[in-house]
């Protein structure tokens, strides 16, 4: 039977941090169709703030989620009565070092909320995650009621755009997310993933800060762009979904939305979405630098897997160092999940990255302070990168993917009497 189900998801313009009475009006009127903070937080109860913490980055930057946005959101969850702790676990330094650099832990003393560092995982276990049904997150979803993710939206180097789905990934401890790397290094896997860690953490609310967001080469390496607005939804998949189309890209070509759609979870059609506030058409920002996602062709051809890899490696773009901007800080040799690590800056340059062992997660390029690491595109790449078959085109080769995806067709047939 098709899936009728629909949500609601605000978009309130919001054309800067500057006043902090704004940002709170605006967060005011985006929890409106869902009864408030009060419809998500009861009193008493203690709830964690989610941010993109990625790493100890100045606000002005656009990688991290801008503290006037966590600001507002401690001060209506403290309103509703709730206990607010704020916590991430940044892939650069630890959970302090990050929230000092990025100018949240000032924002976090000043509300009276408390700093949770993700050192600590439990096992949680979810029978209904398509890949990993035990998966380690942080501790603190055990002593904690309500979960808030605080999203920024950005494009993404490897996922083609990050959001609130993604935002989750940062649940589990920094150094633990080189292993899921190396061993969902197919980025569809990894989106399954995604959306496992967020059926099992079950975030009640998603605040995206998409006041300053970033294009071009993402999560750290792009450029800040204004989109305007304050978007608010309690269903994670449609606030993606909503923010692609603000951003004019295809949700049917980025592999998170695409493997909610696979996994069921969410509403994951701008048709069966109400918008709050400011249409979509009015907000959406028409050359916003998208990251080209080169199709997942390897999801479907029937090659073995050596050829996979070795296509993928022609495929997927290269990490380069570029040497007269490196400040020889070892970050992405110490980010790298490959042991050894695949890339070593204090290498000359054309030796500096190991391509037989390189696994195009791009960390390396993530961590970079000082974005020395640039992409390069293959030719192969630029031919076939998914946005260039346009909305139809992706949507098509999703359901291609769906169809022939080796995985589906095993679970199938599992699942068949
Ligand atoms: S992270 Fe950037 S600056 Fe630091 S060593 Fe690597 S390329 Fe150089
Ligand atoms: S060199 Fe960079 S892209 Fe390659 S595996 Fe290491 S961190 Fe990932």
């Amino acid at each position: 039977m098709p899936d009728t189900s629909t949500t609601t998801v605000s978009i309130i313009p919001l054309d800067s941090y500057d006043d902090p009475a704004l940002v709170l009006a605006a967060l005011r009127e985006g929890l409106r169709p869902f009864g408030g903070m009060a419809g998500i937080v009861q009193p008493g109860q203690r709830v964690l703030l989610k941010p993109n913490l990625v790493a100890p980055s100045k606000p002005q930057l656009a990688v991290t989620t801008h503290p006037e946005i966590l600001r507002a959101v401690i001060r209506l969850v403290k309103e509703a009565g709730g206990i607010v702790g704020v916590g991430d676990g940044p892939g650069v330094g630890d959970t302090r070092s990050a929230a000092k650099g990025s100018g949240l832990l000032d924002v976090i003393k000043d509300e009276g909320a408390e700093l949770r560092d993700f050192l600590d995982t439990h096992t949680f276990y979810n029978e209904h995650n398509r890949l990993a049904k035990r998966i380690d997150l942080t501790s603190h979803l055990l002593d904690s009621d309500v979960l808030i993710t605080l999203p920024k939206l950005k494009t993404h180097a490897q996922m083609a755009y990050t959001g609130a789905l993604k935002n989750q990934f940062g649940l589990i401890p920094g150094s633990a997310k080189g292993q899921f790397h190396f061993r969902f290094q197919n980025r569809d896997h990894l989106a399954d993933l995604m959306v496992d860690i967020n059926r099992t953490a079950k975030p009640a609310l998603a605040v995206m800060d998409a006041v300053i967001g970033m294009e071009g080469p993402g999560p750290s390496g792009g450029t800040p762009r204004k989109i305007g607005a304050l978007v608010v939804g309690t269903d994670l998949t449609a606030v993606d979904v909503v923010c692609c189309a603000l951003i004019g890209l295809s949700s049917h070509s980025v592999p998170i939305t695409n493997a909610a759609r696979r996994a069921d979870y969410g509403v994951c059609d701008l048709e069966r979405i109400t918008i709050h506030g400011a249409g979509i058409e009015s907000m959406r920002v028409p050359d916003f630098e998208l990251v080209r996602a080169p199709s997942n062709i390897m999801r479907i051809l029937p090659l073995p897997r050596f050829l996979l890899r070795w296509l993928r490696r022609q495929i997927a773009p290269k990490p380069v160092i570029i040497s007269d901007r490196c400040i020889h800080c070892g970050r992405c040799r110490d980010g790298c999940p490959v042991t050894p690590s695949a890339i070593n800056p204090m290498l000359p340059p054309k030796q500096s990255l190991n391509d037989r062992s390189c696994i195009r997660c791009y960390c390396c390029h993530e961590f970079c302070p000082v974005k020395a690491i640039d992409l390069k595109r293959s030719f192969l790449d630029r031919v076939l990168h998914l946005n260039a078959l346009g909305d139809f085109g992706a949507r098509m080769f999703g359901r291609l993917v769906v169809y022939f995806d080796w995985r589906n067709l095993r679970h199938r047939r599992r699942r068949k009497p």
